[in-house]
């Protein structure tokens, strides 16, 4: 649709990655439910300038090391992975596979790297290779941890959940656009873009989802530490249709059923803003040799592509998450109308949190919009 200067919506959303399209799923679902005629319209932003960190990850959604590790989120993890399970159950959406997930246990018991393995996932059982094919595992009787896990093909499933809503009554235009600024009184949010004045858009309800590039609408939003992450993808590797996962000391090799891909990446890397050449060469190379000592072949006409993002990792490793009140304080004039909600800092779970963040923001977009007399109440 042709954009006009200063279109005006119901509800803007900056950014498309896991945490702003999660949200607009789980709102438009609400709002299904209402009996009301009212149609709102949405507009996404998203900027190829700033590629979410969402479509390049390897999207593995599990609880067992995140809530060994991180003992206040523990609890979140765990709802949030319930949250999922249903999810999944629900929708039976595309790009998100149930599969398995193990942590082979290192075979020295006086080693450093054995006690680590406890403090980690905890005291190591004989492990169950079962979903996992021969030679990647099937083949070796050793003590680990294994655990259900959800992996996720991003492409396929943020498509899937922007398709849903571009199904429901109401309205989603997506627009490419690198947002500068946003300007807000008390009839609601201005967002100015770079393009300039023909690209400037209202709504009196906002909400920012915008990861690691949060500092580029306004320098004080607190985005967290920020930290590169990366991996090899090597496709076509046709092998079964069951995603399944392999995390072997700091390697974590993993499997995508739904694109006959498997991925090769470093489960501890903090590799600042970006990755050097010597450290990926290192990580392929160690990929080959651990893929080499298990027998299993490298397929002869597959692609290897290096992808990299950039995670907002927030203070503790607590995601932020913000409303009116708290953003009024960033800067003056932000939020004058009280209308707008903030989430970041999802780092290594943007995969999982969402589910347990989405349906309390929806609800709170909700209400908000219902304040402003834009969905019917009923
Ligand atoms: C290599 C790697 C592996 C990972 N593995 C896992 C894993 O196994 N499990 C897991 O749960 N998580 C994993 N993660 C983390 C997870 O991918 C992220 O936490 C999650 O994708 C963050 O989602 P987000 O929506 O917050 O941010 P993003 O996906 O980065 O989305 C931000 C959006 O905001 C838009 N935006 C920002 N600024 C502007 C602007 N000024 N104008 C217009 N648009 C703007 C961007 O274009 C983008 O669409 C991994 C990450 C990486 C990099």
């Amino acid at each position: 649709m042709p954009f006009k200067h200063s279109a005006s919506y119901s509800l803007i959303v900056i950014g498309g990655g896991m945490g702003g399209l999660m949200v607009i799923f789980d709102l438009l679902t609400r709002l299904e439910k209402l009996d009301g005629h009212k149609k709102i319209r949405i507009l996404l932003i998203n900027s190829d300038e700033k590629p979410a960190c969402s479509q390049s990850s390897s999207a593995v959604a599990a609880v067992r090391a995140a809530v060994q590790a991180n003992g206040p989120m523990a609890k979140i993890l765990l709802q949030a992975f319930d949250l999922a399970q249903v999810f999944y159950k629900r929708h039976a959406p595309l790009g998100m596979l149930a599969g398995k997930l193990v942590h082979p246990c290192p075979q020295d018991v006086t080693s450093k790297a054995y006690a680590n393995f406890c403090r980690k996932y905890s005291r190591p059982l004989p492990l169950d290779w079962q979903g996992i094919p021969a030679p990647f595992g099937g083949q070796r009787s050793i003590l680990g941890q294994s655990e259900e896990a959800f992996f996720f093909s991003p492409a396929i499933f943020l498509n899937f959940l922007q398709e849903r809503v571009q199904a429901s009554k109401h309205e989603l235009n997506i627009l490419n656009q690198e947002v500068s600024e946003i300007v807000s009184d008390e009839r609601g949010h201005c967002i100015k873009t770079v393009a300039g004045p023909e690209f400037e858009f209202s709504a009196p309800v906002l909400y920012l989802a915008p990861g690691a590039y949060a500092f580029s609408i306004l320098q004080l939003l607190p985005a967290g530490k920020i930290s590169c992450g990366g991996y090899y993808e090597i496709s076509p590797w046709p092998l079964q249709k069951e995603s399944f996962a392999v995390h072997d000391d700091e390697l974590q090799i993993t499997y995508r059923g739904d694109t006959s891909s498997l991925l090769i990446g470093n489960l501890n890397w903090e590799m600042g803003e970006s990755a050097s050449q010597e450290d990926k060469y290192e990580l392929l190379q160690k990929g080959k040799n651990y893929l080499q000592r298990l027998g299993v072949a490298w397929p002869l006409q597959a692609q290897v592509q290096w992808r990299e993002g950039k995670r907002s990792k927030g203070p503790g490793r607590r995601p932020i998450l913000m409303s009116g009140s708290a953003l009024e304080n960033l800067r003056e004039g932000i939020d004058s109308c009280g209308k707008i909600f903030y989430l970041n800092g999802l780092y290594k779970n943007g995969f999982l949190l969402p589910f347990y963040f989405a349906p309390m923001l929806a609800e709170a977009i909700k209400k908000a919009l219902i304040n402003e007399g834009l969905v019917d109440k009923t």
